[in-house]
């Protein structure tokens, strides 16, 4: 069997073409433009990258979009009134505060300042618990597990009464993964076991998935014989292998692998996602996603 490529690159830019034109009606009908606020805290290479791609894309979508750039020395009662004020401005209605914050601020007390309908990384206890209890309690679902959802869907798979095998207990990825596929609603419904380091012999519980998501870091962590033909197999993994020269640029890039050994299960999976190019690009357009809902929620749409 060759699998089917499930291209997140693709499904993204469908997802985006939908948000695009949701936007253009919220402007129309309501005066509302999402706008969306990126908050980065010091200069890590990495994270600047990332609120870079993020305001890019927002704007792209027509949103109102803000970068907002601190230094790594802001003070966590700076940081937390910065987020206050946000809070109250009704232009803004998603915050995004870019992790890893710097040491001497305290994360969590960051992230719960953040207005719940305006969390739209849906980190926040009050988003946590929305999403434990499911069905119209819901608004921010966090994003990767969002775009994994999104993912499993479009590409066909039937979520209901299937064996879904999570790799991985995160509270970003693993966990919430998990409990949304288990709710009683359209694409989820399946039967959810996850598997950690502490599983008894991980290849037993993998072997029966018609879904597999593995979301563990370890690069190949998942063997082809783990797999059971036909199934579909979500590969969070973006792991750091060596460097590469990029064909479009010249210049050296990292080269990336998952953590499902690719080409040996594309000869088992019904279908797989690849890395780069599955789980990534979904992460960012379910954040484009959840910021649209705020500015819905805002006007009484929902
Ligand atoms: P994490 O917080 O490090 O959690 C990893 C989980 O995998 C843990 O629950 C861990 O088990 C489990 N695990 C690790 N090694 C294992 C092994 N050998 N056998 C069984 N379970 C194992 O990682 P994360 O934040 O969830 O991310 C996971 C991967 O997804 C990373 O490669 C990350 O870069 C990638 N990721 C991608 C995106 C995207 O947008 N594409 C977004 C988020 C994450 P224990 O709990 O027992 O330690």
């Amino acid at each position: 069997m060759t699998a089917k490529i499930i291209s997140g690159t693709e499904i993204a830019a469908q997802i985006r073409e939908e948000l695009s034109r949701d936007v253009a009606e919220l402007k129309k009908q309501h005066g509302i433009v999402p706008g969306l606020i990126t908050i980065l805290a010091g200069d890590n290479p990495a994270s600047i990258s990332y609120v870079t791609a993020k305001q890019k894309i927002a704007r792209t979508l027509g949103f109102h979009s803000v970068q907002d750039n601190q230094p790594s020395d802001i003070s966590q009662a700076d940081l937390l009134a910065l987020i206050e004020g946000y809070n109250a401005d009704s232009a803004i209605h998603g915050i995004l505060v870019q992790l890893p914050l710097p040491s001497h601020i305290d994360e969590a007390a960051v992230l719960n300042a953040i207005d719940p309908d305006k969390d739209v990384d849906g980190f926040h206890p009050v988003n946590v618990g929305r999403l434990m209890i499911g069905g119209d309690q819901v608004k921010f679902p966090p994003c990767t597990p969002a775009g994994i959802q999104e993912l499993i869907m479009r590409a066909g798979f039937d979520t209901s009464g299937a064996e879904v095998v999570v790799v991985g207990r995160s509270n970003i990825v693993g966990k919430p993964i998990a409990n949304m596929l288990l709710q009683k609603t359209a694409g989820a419904n399946a039967t959810v076991t996850v598997v950690h380091t502490r599983t008894k012999d991980m290849e037993r519980h993998c072997k029966r998935a018609d879904i597999l998501i593995v979301a563990a870091g370890v690069p190949g962590l998942v063997k082809p014989e783990w797999i059971k033909p036909g199934a579909c197999v979500i590969d969070v993994g973006v792991n750091r292998v060596g460097e590469k020269i990029s064909q479009k640029t010249g210049k050296k890039i990292a080269l990336l692998k998952g953590d499902v050994d690719f080409e040996a299960a594309c000869e088992i999976a019904g279908a797989i996602t690849p890395v780069p190019g599955g789980v990534g690009p979904m992460t960012i357009t379910m954040l484009m996603k959840n910021t649209v809902r705020a500015a819905k929620i805002a006007c009484g749409m929902h």
